[in-house]
Order: C-alpha cells, then structure tokens, then sequence
C-alpha cells in the first residue's frame, strides 16, 4: 500500500488552494463541505468562487467561521504555506503546480497535486457520501478511472437511508455502550440493527419508528428479530431495467421466492448465498398454490430472515400484490414493495409502440384476458372504443376471443395491433398484423407466453420505429390490406 488512508478534520483550519478555475472549485466545494477555511490564491476565480468570497468579506472575515472563502493573492508565495493545514495545486500551469508542490514539501505541510499523484504528498479519494458515513476509494492515483467505477458500483448498491442510519447510531452511541458494555454483545447488537428491521424502517422513511425500535431492542437485545418480506418488480426480463431498489433488495436477501416469469439474468443478480425458491405459475403448468406461498413468506419472516417476494413486470400488476400484502399485514410481518417496470411499458418501448400518441391514442388500458368464462365480465363496448391503446395481459389462449370480442362491439377490422413475445429479452419478438387476423394469427401464428396483445392505431408505429431484437413480423393478412 502506497498511500496511507486517513479522514482529516478540517473544520476551522486554514487550506491552501492555488487555482481559481473549474477545477480548483471542485477541489474547493469539497473542503467547504468539511468545514474548511479555503483560502485562493489565482488571479480569477470562477463565479461561484467569487460570489463565496463577497459573501464572506461581506461577513468582515469572521476568520474562525467554519466553512468559508476567501482570496488570498493573485500570485503564489511561499509564506501564504504557513499555518496552512494542507494545499492544494489545481492549476493548468504545470510548473506552477510543481513549485506549490516542492515549496509545501519543504515546509511540511501535505499537498495534493491535482491529477498528479507523483508531485503529490496526499491523494483525494472519489467518495460515495452517506454522512455521517463516507466511502473512500482510491487507487493510489494510478487508475483514476478504476476507483470511479467503483464509487459509481458502490452508489448504485448503497440505500440513501444508510446515512440516516449511521445518524441514528450516532446519536445513540453513548447509551448503546452504556446498556451493552460487553464488546461481543454491542457487536451482535450493531449487526441487528444494520441488517433487520431498523434499517428497514429507515428505507421506509420512518424515523420515529425505527428510534422506537432501536429503544426496543436496547431493552432485549436477546429477543428474537421479526424478519421482513419486501415485494419486488423484477420488471420484464432485461436486467437492466430493474430499479436500484430492487438491485439492493436482491443483494441483501436471505431468501427469494420467485415466479416463473423472472429472468434468469435478474437471478443471477441477487446475492450469493441467498436461498432462491421457485414458486412459479404458469397458464395450465405445475404451479404452487397462492396458500403455499403465503406460508413460505410467513415461515421464513419469522425465522428473521429477510424475505424477496421477486414477481415479473410490477408486482401489483396482476401480480397478485394486494393480496400478498394483506396476508402479510394480517400477520403482523413489517414489507415494502419496489415497483417495477409492468409488460405493457416494457413492450411498448422495446417494440416501438408509443402507448398514448396525441393524435391517435388518449389512453391506455391494461387488461387480463385469463382465458374461461370470466373473458365475458370484461366491458367489451368500452374496450372496443376508438383512439385507444388495450394491452391484453395473458391473452395467448384467449386472442382469437378477444379478436372476435372486439369487432362484434364495433373496433373496425383494419385496427393494428401488435404482439410482443418475450418482451425486452434477446428472443424478443413483434408480430404486426390487423384486427380481423387474430383468429388466424391464433391458428397459425405460433404465439407463445410471455406475450402482450397491444390494440390500437399505436400498434402500427412499430413497423417503423422498432429498434430492438429482430424486424418485426408482419402477418399476411395485414400485407393484404396495405
Ligand atoms: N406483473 C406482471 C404481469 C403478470 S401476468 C407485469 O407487471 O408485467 C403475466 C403476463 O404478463 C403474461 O401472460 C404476459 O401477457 C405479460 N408479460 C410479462 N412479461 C412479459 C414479457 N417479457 N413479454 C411479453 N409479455 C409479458
């Protein structure tokens, strides 16, 4: 190790920073953020810099005030080093950043070269910020790019609630080690309450509740902790349209129970050694009962585990999420739900189908199809209207119905429409065709779940403004009416 890491208290001490430009700002936003005093030497200073130093000279220079500006000198000189905390050289003039260097070395106050590790005695680390926790990376400034791409993994997996938490903790640290003077005890302690339900209250934005809860366990530290169930949209197949919530939910599960319309892909993403149950259901397949999954949830809550519920598309789109919830909230079992993305958004972006269109489409339905007798409870008068976008979920047994369905109650026969087979993954594909082509489509089409039915002039835009996967196909019969 080349450099040695430490977090430096900065508030109310004098640091130098050579450079008035974008680049010293940066440097300098930064040390404010501490509580530094930064002092500028430049002969101009960005605006931003300049309307900070007209506020503190406006301030008479209460030189002990933490966090402020001022500009010291248009030139470098070595006496403005003294009683300087640390420097900094951020100008575009390379010899001038060498003499700030060597100058600062002499008089041992450590000095950061801006992109210049070589010249420089200490190194800035890119920094993932959840104050009071901060993450710093560093590479030892030989691969700047490296230690970036790093922060940005850590951002994206790192719940903005955990700077609350570590807030939280601060807070109560004195009575923490007071009630727990053992070390291994306060340990088994910290370690429930950064994995269980306080930092899940926390995610939930319930800060008087996760006090009440961390009071709580101070009182029994023993006590069993209640496990929770989070509910997730997995979204439609393409990993990358998961929601960073749902990426932290899967990274931090114990257990995942899963449908059958999660992709493989997503799986890949959840955490290592979580437990992932199947529980799929398919049309007419092998499925677990609803009941079954309620007492999966249920056994494995209780146990204190952290539970992922993980459903295709949003799981309160046709996903049976209500239902799920309330088995749970009757239980007493603390969730939360992460929405995703539902199959008509994902099919409509990933095939070119603008779901609404100001001059053919006002709105957008979404409908079950499930096949059998329930087909006719649906409003078929209303779903029939013109300058509309229906999307059909699960109407692959059911598109000849529909088709029938929706010429009988008066949608005009040359009305596009679209199917999308396996949304947004690689086998993705688009079938163009008309409305009085679905029984034939049904027939010959080969259509097989996942599949969206999307009816509406809208459909149509997918001939020319599809991007994704292979052309779509278009059916003969639409071939014959163009
Ligand atoms: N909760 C899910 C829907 C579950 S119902 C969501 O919000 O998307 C299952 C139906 O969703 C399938 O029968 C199909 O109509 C549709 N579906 C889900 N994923 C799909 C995909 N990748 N491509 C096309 N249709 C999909």
């Amino acid at each position: 190790m080349r450099h040695f890491p430490l977090f430096a208290d900065l508030r109310g001490q004098r640091v130098l920073v050579v450079g008035g430009g974008e680049v010293a700002e940066r440097k300098a936003r930064l040390l404010l953020e501490a509580g530094a005093r930064v002092e500028l030497v430049a002969p101009e200073l960005t605006e931003w810099l300049q309307h900070l130093n007209s506020a503190a000279m406006a301030d008479g220079w209460r030189s002990r005030r933490e966090g402020s500006v001022r500009w010291l000198a248009s030139e470098f000189d070595a006496a403005q080093l003294d009683g300087a905390a640390v420097a900094v050289a951020a100008t575009n003039d390379p010899a001038l950043n060498a003499r700030v260097a060597a100058t600062a070395r002499e008089r041992h106050v450590l000095v950061n070269v801006v992109d210049d590790a070589e010249l420089s005695t200490f190194i800035v680390p890119a920094i993932v910020d959840r104050s009071p926790l901060v993450i710093a990376i560093s590479s030892g400034g030989v691969a700047p790019v490296l230690a970036r791409h790093v922060r940005e993994r850590l951002e994206s997996l790192l719940d903005e609630s955990l700077g609350t938490l570590a807030g939280l903790l601060q807070r109560w640290r004195e009575r923490i080690k007071r009630a727990l003077p053992d070390l291994a005890a306060r340990r088994r302690f910290y370690a429930t309450v950064v994995r269980g339900p306080i930092a899940a209250s926390l995610r939930r934005r319930q800060t008087e509740a996760a006090e009440r809860a961390l009071a709580q366990l101070l009182e029994q530290p023993e006590r069993e902790v209640r496990g929770s169930v989070a509910l997730v949209g997995a979204g439609p197949g393409d990993p990358g349209l998961l929601t960073l919530n749902a990426l932290r939910a899967l990274q931090d599960a114990d257990v995942i129970l899963h449908d059958r319309l999660v992709s493989g892909e997503v799986l890949k993403l959840a955490r290592r050694d979580a437990q992932q149950i199947a529980v799929g259901k398919a049309a007419r397949a092998q499925s677990v009962p609803q009941e079954r999954i309620h007492q999966l949830m249920l056994e494995h809550a209780r146990a204190g585990r952290r539970v992922v519920r993980l459903k295709g598309g949003d799981p309160f789109v046709f996903g049976r999420g209500g239902e799920e919830l309330e088995f749970l909230a009757a239980n007493g079992i603390p969730f939360e739900v992460v929405p995703g993305i539902t199959a008509a958004l994902a099919c409509g972006a990933y095939a070119g189908v603008p779901l609404t269109h100001r001059d053919h489409s006002q709105s957008l339905r979404l409908v079950t199809a499930q096949c059998g007798e329930s087909i006719d409870t649906l409003d078929w008068v209303a779903l029939a209207q013109e300058r509309q976008t229906v999307a059909f979920y699960m109407g692959v047994a059911g598109l000849a119905t529909i088709g029938e369905r929706l010429r009988r109650h008066g949608r005009d026969t040359t009305t596009p429409v679209a199917i999308i087979e396996n949304g947004s993954r690689p086998d993705q594909r688009v079938t163009l065709a008309t409305l009085d082509a679905l029984e034939d489509l049904a027939a010959r089409g080969g259509i097989h779940s996942p599949a969206l039915l999307v009816v509406g002039e809208v459909a149509a835009f997918a001939g020319r403004l599809h991007w994704f996967g292979d052309e779509p196909r278009v059916w003969e019969a639409l071939r014959r009416v163009a």
